[in-house]
């Protein structure tokens, strides 16, 4: 039928086809699926958890979703307009008048104007939120560290009369960022009763403390108080913040910004988020029980945690090396948190670690793990003795 040798050519083709196909075959049922499968479920369970930066853990309110929405229609407007409308919301929120309201791009852009403006020498209690000093140095402040964490955990302002009389600026946090402690009201007066200075006090998690100087502005023209909608609003992502002052330092701080320096979808979205304190007071009060909780559980692991009032929890460890390889076994996971090293903080030295509270379900993951790395600390801490 087939000439010899095309018989030949013809076998030669089909057996070569057979062994290409089936090699094919095999490579992809055993190799490249099993392979394309691992990798996603793989990058599913890695999928990393973020409990560095804090941000809320629930979403906006129904509200203030629907604002974004509507504000995003006019995109292309310039936000020349609707100012006031936040102002007067805001001003609402914090009892006073609007004329002490000016709303910023984000609680660093009122840090940045402050030290921009004010900041040729600078008191900055430490540890604490490093945006002071991050933007001091780069406007040539002089700056004066005081440290404020004593050995016994606890922390208060330790400012001096002297101190109070050579600054042109002093910072407050409160609570104070990482460490969650509240300074008491009584020694803000003590410093603004001390002191011509401007004393900015950053209250940025104020929803979750609930302790504020906003009433002393009409006392105290020196002072300046800074707020964010990143915290209890969870509104990082569309960078909103404040400022409430006397009126004639509004003006000022005013002057030095940029025109147009909140965007149309922030501003809708912080005047939505004031008209709906009920939703957030809940979301906030759960957070605040999740923390209190995650502090019971630490302190149950033989860490010491400290009380805080913010959205996050501030954990010190035995030792530099027990802070590394929990740090390190988190990180494995895909479980990110601040340590003290990380440049989020101005003079925070020693075993360290910062927790913002997010979700439950993000939470409990971290709880696992943290148990499991302190256990498996506890067992190589025993075999070295
Ligand atoms: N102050 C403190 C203490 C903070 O922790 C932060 C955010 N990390 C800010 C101010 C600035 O907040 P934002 O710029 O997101 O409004």
């Amino acid at each position: 039928m087939f000439p010899k040798e095309d018989l030949k050519t013809y076998l030669k083709a089909h057996v070569l086809v057979f062994f290409v196909h089936n090699i094919f075959k095999y490579s992809l049922h055993q190799v490249i699926w099993p392979l394309a499968a691992g990798i996603n479920t793989m990058s599913k369970n890695l999928k990393p958890i973020h409990l560095d930066y804090s941000g809320a853990g629930y979403s906006p309110s129904a509200l203030v979703k629907r604002s974004i929405y509507s504000a995003s229609k006019q995109a292309d407007c310039y936000p020349y307009e609707g100012y006031d409308m936040l102002h007067e919301k805001i001003a609402e929120y914090c009892k006073t008048e609007s004329r002490n309201i000016y709303a910023t791009n984000g609680g660093d852009e009122a840090i940045e104007l402050l030290v921009t403006i004010f900041g040729r020498k600078m008191l900055v209690p430490i540890p604490t939120y490093n945006e002071y000093e991050y933007i001091g140095k780069s406007r040539n402040s002089e700056i004066r560290y005081k440290n404020c964490l004593r050995d016994d955990n606890s922390y208060s302002l330790n400012y001096t009369k002297a101190d109070l009389k050579w600054a042109t600026l002093v910072w407050i946090c409160n609570p104070n960022n990482p460490t969650g402690s509240i300074i008491p009201r009584r020694d803000i007066l003590w410093v603004l009763d001390n002191t011509d200075a401007i004393v900015a006090v950053d209250e940025a998690y104020y929803e979750f403390a609930g302790n504020s100087v906003v009433d002393l502005i009409k006392k105290y023209k020196n002072l300046v108080v800074l707020r964010t909608f990143s915290k209890g609003f969870g509104l990082a992502g569309l960078r909103l913040g404040y400022m409430v002052s006397d009126s004639s330092r509004i003006s000022s701080l005013k002057a030095a910004a940029q025109e147009f320096n909140v965007n149309r979808i922030a501003r809708a979205a912080g005047i939505a988020a004031l008209s709906s304190l009920g939703y957030y007071k809940k979301r906030i009060a759960s957070m605040k029980r999740l923390r209190d909780e995650f502090e019971q559980f630490a302190l149950g692991l033989g860490i010491y945690a400290f009380k805080s009032n913010g959205g996050f929890a501030f954990l010190k460890f035995k030792s530099i090396a027990e802070l590394e390889k929990i740090y390190v076994g988190l990180k494995n996971k895909g479980i990110f948190v601040f340590k003290a090293s990380d440049s989020e903080f101005t003079g925070l030295k020693g075993p360290y670690m910062r927790i913002a509270i997010g979700n439950r379900g993000d939470l409990s993951v971290l709880k696992k793990e943290l148990k499991s790395l302190m256990q498996k600390q506890k067992l190589s801490d025993g075999k070295l003795r």
